[in-house]
Parts: C-alpha cells; sequence; structure tokens
C-alpha cells in the first residue's frame, strides 16, 4: 500500500478516491484513509492549518488527520487495527518506514449504513468558502512574517546566518513558538530568549519599539499586496502527504520560499489589505493578522 496522494497543494476541492481502509478510532468515530484527497489534514507535527471540514460520499467529515502504518501487505487480511494518528505518531513525519495516510473522521454508524469499505470508491468534496478563508489566512501568515522579518532587521548587531528570501535575517523562524492558520487570519506567538540576545537581536529593543515595527510591517504588507505576485505551493513533483513541500510566491523584492504544508492564494494580491498587531506577551510577543473578509 502506498501513502494518500494529495490534491490540495495545487488548490483541489474535489475529487475521487479509493478506500484503503477504514480505522476504528473510538467514540462511534471512524477513520477513512484513500488513495487520493483534496482534503487538507491538520499536520500532527506543526499544527498550524487546521483540517478542512466537507464530506465524504456526501457524509460530513468531522476532522481530519494525518495517519501512519507500518507497511501493509496486500495479503493481510485485517490491516485496520495498525494505523495510529495524529500525537500518537511515534515517528517523524514522513519516516519511510510508515505507511503515511489522511484520515477522514466519520460517524461510524453513518459509514457503516452507507458501505464504506476497503475498495469502494468514494466522492470528496470540501467546503470550498472555508478552505478560501483558510489559504488567505495562511498567505497573509506569511507574508506577516517576511514584513516581520524586514521590519526587525536593523535590530541585529551579528550575521545570523540565516536569511529569508528578501535577505533579512529570519526572525521568524528563529523565534518563532506557535502558529495558529484561521479563516482570514492568523495567529503567531514568538519568545525572545537568551539565545535570541547571543545571537546579537536587541531583544529589549525590540519590545520597546514593537509600535513602530507594526506600523513599519503594515507598510510593507500595503505595499506588497497592492504590487501583486504569482505564489505557489511547490512539491517538487512529489504529491504524497509527507512530501517536502514549498510556498513560493513573487514579491517586489525578489521571489521568497518558505517550507510550508498547508494551502495558500495563487496570487498575493488576493490578500490586499492584510494587517499586522503586534501585542508584547510574557518572554516576547504575538502578531495577529487579519485580511478582510471578501465581498
Ligand atoms: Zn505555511
Amino acid at each position: 500500500m502506498t501513502d494518500t496522494r494529495v490534491t490540495f497543494p495545487a488548490g483541489a476541492v474535489e475529487g475521487r478516491a479509493r478506500v484503503l481502509d477504514v480505522v476504528d478510532l473510538g467514540g462511534g468515530r471512524c477513520g477513512v484513509v484513500v488513495d487520493q484527497t483534496p482534503f487538507h489534514p491538520v499536520d500532527h507535527t506543526w499544527p498550524d492549518q487546521p483540517a478542512d471540514s466537507g464530506t465524504l460520499a456526501g457524509l460530513p467529515v468531522l476532522d481530519c488527520l494525518v495517519g501512519a502504518s507500518p507497511a501493509i501487505d496486500e495479503a493481510d487480511a485485517d490491516p485496520g487495527h495498525r494505523w495510529v494518528v495524529a500525537g500518537d505518531i511515534p515517528a517523524r513525519r514522513g519516516d519511510p518506514a510508515l505507511t503515511w495516510g489522511v484520515v477522514h473522521v466519520l460517524d461510524a454508524e453513518a459509514a457503516d449504513r452507507a458501505g464504506i469499505t476497503r475498495g469502494s470508491e468514494v466522492e470528496l468534496v470540501v467546503d470550498g468558502d472555508r478552505r478560501r478563508r483558510l489559504s488567505r489566512g495562511h498567505s497573509a501568515c506569511h507574508l506577516a512574517a517576511l514584513a516581520l522579518n524586514r521590519a526587525a532587521a536593523p535590530l541585529w548587531s551579528k550575521d545570523v546566518g540565516r536569511r529569508d528570501g528578501l535577505g533579512s535575517p529570519d526572525l521568524d523562524s528563529l523565534a518563532i513558538v506557535v502558529s495558529r492558520i484561521e479563516p482570514d487570519a492568523a495567529l503567531d506567538e514568538y519568545r525572545l530568549g537568551k539565545s535570541l540576545r547571543k545571537r546579537g537581536l536587541a531583544t529589549t529593543d525590540l519590545l520597546e519599539r514593537l509600535p513602530q515595527l507594526q506600523d513599519e510591517a503594515n507598510e510593507l504588507l500595503s505595499a506588497w499586496t497592492a504590487a501583486g505576485g504569482h505564489a505557489v505551493v511547490d512539491t517538487g513533483g512529489d504529491d504524497r502527504l509527507v512530501a517536502r513541500r514549498t510556498w513560493r510566491a513573487d514579491l517586489p523584492g525578489g521571489q521568497v520560499a518558505i517550507p510550508c504544508g498547508g494551502t495558500h492564494v495563487t496570487d498575493i494580491a488576493d490578500v490586499a489589505g492584510t494587517r499586522v498587531v503586534y501585542e508584547p506577551t510574557d518572554g516576547g510577543f504575538r502578531v495577529l493578522t487579519t485580511v478582510p473578509p471578501e465581498v
């Protein structure tokens, strides 16, 4: 058995698939693993973008998770019990010793009544409006990270070594502890610890200057989204769930690339009006990013 192939990186919201396995998840729920899906599952190692909602064979998909199973022997009559899902997965994402699947969580009784079993053909439909809004939140989140890096660039006294696609020291990737994507929004938490000070970041100045940095970031976001630019999720031709994917976007300062497992808009002009608010926290700060809803 092979990994679930995913079509969400290219923006798909519908598809047909063959059921590879139906897993008992307990609590009256089952997990349907298919050979290919447009559904974006929540990642078990970096759960930034929530799972898509929608339907499988007309039944509501209650959640969508990553599952892993020891590579299955086709001769095994009942491999379903071997799946582990989400936080219970004991291995690194993409461990080649395992088969990786997208697990669509359904009401077990409803799935049973609908006759969903191994080998069934099913129709998958993602809630496209919610997906669109999550993609907007996610693209805005990446642009906000680049704007933060640029605004904070003068606060580094040493060459940090790690730079983003626009040449700024990559504060985002060095300091981020939590990222949550929401429909038309994102919330990112940054910790400014001792190691960042040692690497040359003036963390006290940064916290004192948060309002100015926020204004600078908002000016950058306005300029970038006004200019527009093509954006894509690059799979490198690998359509497996656990492939390493990269968000690439053309900004006025050049092309940027950020490793990313989520979904995105195809032009950064689609998130025009994105604004950030910076707030101090215990040990750092948080960035609230919002995109005006489409009308
Ligand atoms: Zn991302």
